[in-house]
């Protein structure tokens, strides 16, 4: 038995359908107790300003999100008995809103995008509230370090990892994830991914896009650049495809950016199962690519993606 929701932190990792001779495996997030894996750093960023001092009972917790680390924090703030105040973007799905509102977080929405909800948490921290800073904060990328990665080495039964594919947010997750694992198979290669639209990484230059959760149109402090190989771009519409793909085909059913990371994991599979056949490496089992489906599909039902 666990003593708090927050000890039933961890996820399953699945093998998905896979290109021939090749493994694609992802870490299926939405098992997490808030329906995400954004779970993991809320809870790491509200530990690390516990220790430090910053967070004392009774205390307001405030922070931009466009949704999941909000859901996140709003499940640590209950379990744990802080206020929370989420600063979002109106654009967001109100799926996001309602489970946030269930939680018993407060909610301001702001007209405009992740720029005019961080100026907002600005103002309130400046009135008091405490604020995470999920772009800014190590303990962020650190939570996948200390779980993510840890579950994903003892869940592949001796195997090595090939590649790490991931869509970027604040970049916690690929920066946790990937250095753990670079440490264990330094010749890993990882693979960011971001929209086609909004390809800051790929290009320097921001756009807009209508995914949910990547992309945040700035290269984020917590984002290890020096960590990624290659990065590949994904429309919403190959994202959205290959969602309703894994809903009708393998009975996964996610959002947008694990769709955009699995059509990217496929991929990189099938290069890698190319250098194979040309002989170009001598590892024995087949390449193992490993990739991260950060939440449900059911918190994508308003936006219509699974209507036919
Ligand atoms: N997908 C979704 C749905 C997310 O909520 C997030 C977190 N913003 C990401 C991908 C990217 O994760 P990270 O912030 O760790 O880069």
């Amino acid at each position: 038995m666990d003593d708090s929701v927050l000890d039933a932190i961890g996820s399953p990792l699945v093998r998905v359908d896979s290109p021939p001779g090749t493994t694609v495996a992802a870490k299926v997030e939405s098992k997490n107790p808030g329906g995400s894996a954004k779970d993991r750093p809320a809870k790491a960023m509200v530990e690390a300003a516990e220790h430090e001092g910053l967070l004392e009972p009774g205390a307001h917790i405030v922070e931009p999100t466009s949704g999941n680390t909000g859901i996140g924090l709003a499940v640590v703030a209950a379990a744990k008995g802080y206020d929370l105040t989420v600063v979002m973007p109106a654009s967001k799905s109100e799926e996001r809103r309602n489970i946030m509102a269930a939680y018993g977080a407060d909610l301001e929405l702001v007209d405009g995008e992740m720029d005019s909800a961080r100026e907002r948490a600005d103002e309130l921290e400046s009135q008091g509230m405490v604020q995470l800073r999920q772009f800014e904060n190590p303990a962020n990328a650190r939570a996948h370090y200390e779980t993510t990665a840890e579950e994903i080495l003892e869940q592949i039964d001796g195997r090595s990892v090939d590649a790490l594919v991931a869509a970027v947010g604040t970049g916690g997750t690929i920066t946790g994830i990937g250095s753990r694992l670079r440490e264990a198979f330094p010749e890993m290669e990882v693979v960011a991914v971001e929209p086609d639209t909004n390809a800051v990484l790929s290009t320097g230059e921001a756009g807009a896009d209508d995914f949910e959760g990547m992309g945040p149109g700035f290269v984020s402090d917590v984002l290890d650049t020096d960590l990624l190989d290659t990065i590949e771009t994904v429309s919403l519409d190959a994202a959205e495809d290959e969602c309703r793909r894994l809903a009708e085909e393998e009975g996964i059913l996610v959002g947008q950016s694990s769709g955009a990371s699995n059509v990217v994991a496929r991929r990189v599979a099938d290069r890698l199962a190319d250098d194979v056949s040309s002989g170009d490496t001598v590892d024995t089992d087949d390449p193992l690519v490993v990739t991260v489906f950060w939440d449900s599909g059911e918190r994508y039902m308003s936006t219509g993606m699974f209507e036919r």
